[in-house]
């Protein structure tokens, strides 16, 4: 007898849901960078007892077609790709139509979504995969999910979690770290009720570091800005005062994407050092802006890592343009921060 079995479709779901959705942060990561892929200037996060109870973001971006609501929440439906092609020139934070319908198979959704050219908004409420409830409903243009009971249907998932304190740390930083991606967005972002912090998505990098990390970090920064071959490379690094006992303090995009990339970290920190007299981590924000062509950010479900077609030639031009910013130390410019 043959002992090898096709999975159920429910499995399957909550297999590939485990891939995406590790914890409430990775869920807040998801719908973020739905609400930037929506075109918003202003989104709102905002959690209850670590994200675990309930994870509420509002955008106000073009939000979704009364016919495509449903279709949005099945596995590997998309909007943003349609061929092979694309997928090596990506220029959406999405791509892989996998974060709706992995959250919902381990929470209770419901979501508002109203596009502009609509006179009403749609409302669909989902259990555990299933749809419940699909209505049509009075709402402002732009998209509002309400995340509730994360894990509620995979016990084993929930036991994994920190504590709700230390899932809000975690998801805060996730925020902090959009926010910065995207300086011409308004982000909110309240937790059990308060306010933790706002951006103004005024454009302006330097006024959304100053809203999230405060004036002492803000006035030891020196500016990164390189081009080289078509790639620019910009952003702040913290100065020898502002070195961090950790590497919580390192934010790196590319092409507006939040990745981690050891070459590339290696090459700030490598300058760093060798301007600095301390063994402190270095505080940085830095943003390289390059052809989508020459990475791929296809390797991994979470889309935390890409691969570069060349390394070398990345770690060489990040080492200098972070050599730069040293050796013009003082062309740091004096911003006036409007308040
Ligand atoms: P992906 O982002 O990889 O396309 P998702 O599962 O995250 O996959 O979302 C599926 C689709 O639902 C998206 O392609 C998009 O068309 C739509 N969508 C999701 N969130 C939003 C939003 N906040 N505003 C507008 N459309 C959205
Ligand atoms: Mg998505």
């Amino acid at each position: 007898m043959s002992k090898i079995r096709i999975l159920d479709d429910d499995l399957i779901t909550k297999i590939a849901a485990g891939e995406v959705v590790e914890r409430p942060a990775s869920v807040v990561k998801e719908l973020i960078e739905n609400s930037i892929d929506a075109g918003a200037s202003i989104i709102e996060v905002e959690i209850e007892n670590g994200g675990i109870s309930l994870i509420k973001i509002t955008d106000n971006g073009h939000g979704i077609e009364k016919d495509d609501v449903e279709i949005a929440f099945l596995r590997h439906t998309t909007s943003k790709i349609k061929n092979e092609d694309d997928l090596y020139n990506i220029r959406t934070l999405g791509f892989r139509g996998e974060a709706l319908a992995s959250i919902c198979a381990v929470s209770k959704v419901e979501m508002i979504t109203k596009t502009k050219d609509d006179l009403t908004g749609t409302k669909i409420y989902i259990e555990g995969g299933e749809i419940i409830d699909k209505i049509e409903c009075g709402a402002p243009d732009g998209t509002t999910i309400i995340v509730k009971d994360l894990f509620y249907n995979t016990p084993a998932r929930l036991k994994f979690l920190k504590t709700p304190s230390r899932e809000a740390m975690i998801v805060s930083e996730i925020v902090q770290s959009l926010a910065l991606s995207k300086e011409n967005i308004s982000f909110k972002y309240k937790n059990n009720g308060k306010i933790v912090f706002a951006t103004k998505g005024d454009g302006n990098l330097l006024n959304a570091i100053l809203s999230l990390y405060g004036r002492q970090v803000k006035d030891n920064l020196l500016k990164i800005d390189y081009e080289e071959n078509d790639i620019k490379i910009e952003g702040y690094i913290g100065n020898n005062a502002l070195g961090k006992n950790n590497r919580n303090y390192q934010t790196l995009f590319i092409n507006g994407r939040l990745i981690k990339n050891k070459t590339i970290n290696a090459a700030i920190e490598n300058v760093y050092r060798s301007y600095s007299t301390s063994d402190k981590f270095p505080f940085y924000v830095v943003k390289i802006i390059m052809n989508p062509q020459l990475i791929d950010v296809n390797v991994h479900p979470t889309k935390a890592e890409v691969k570069f077609q060349n390394d070398q030639e990345i770690y060489r031009l990040v080492y200098k343009a972070l050599q730069n910013a040293f050796a013009t130390t003082a062309s740091v410019p004096k911003v006036i921060i409007d308040l």
